[in-house]
């Protein structure tokens, strides 16, 4: 799944929590994210891009300034470090965050993950996007 999807996701949960709570949640919904059908990565180059974008989306959204927000995209985030890690040094070894080992996993969906995973994308950008005051 896209970092940034983890990361927004991770944000607009953990906005209105304590920021311990924050980081939780995201971490809880990291796991739920990676058992539904999505689409990986196919280098890593593009999961370089992803996380860029992931970031200055966050920042644009104020997601880098608001404490409970800013937790729950870390706990969104932070289970694939390990990923990235693994590809960046070309091996690939034991994952420790529970969704990233073997069978709970669902990053192979192809082209249906990539739909539902950008269904999913726009609604938590909706959701996370400040409203208009005006009526
Ligand atoms: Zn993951």
């Amino acid at each position: 799944m896209l970092s940034m999807t983890h990361l927004v996701t991770g944000a607009a949960l953990g906005r209105d929590l304590r920021p311990w709570g924050a980081f939780v949640v995201g971490l809880a919904s990291h796991l739920l994210l990676d058992v539904l059908p999505h689409q990986d990565h196919s280098s890593s180059w593009l999961g370089a891009l992803d996380l860029l974008t992931g970031i200055l989306v966050a920042r644009n959204l104020g997601i880098l300034s608001h404490k409970g927000a800013f937790c729950g995209a870390l706990g969104g985030a932070i289970p694939d470090v390990e990923v990235a890690l693994s590809h960046l040094l070309g091996y690939d070894f034991p994952k420790v965050f529970p969704s990233h080992k073997g069978s709970l996993h669902c990053g192979g969906a192809g082209a249906r993950g990539v739909v539902f995973e950008l269904l999913l994308l726009g609604t938590v950008l909706l959701a996370l996007t400040p409203r208009s005051e005006h009526a």
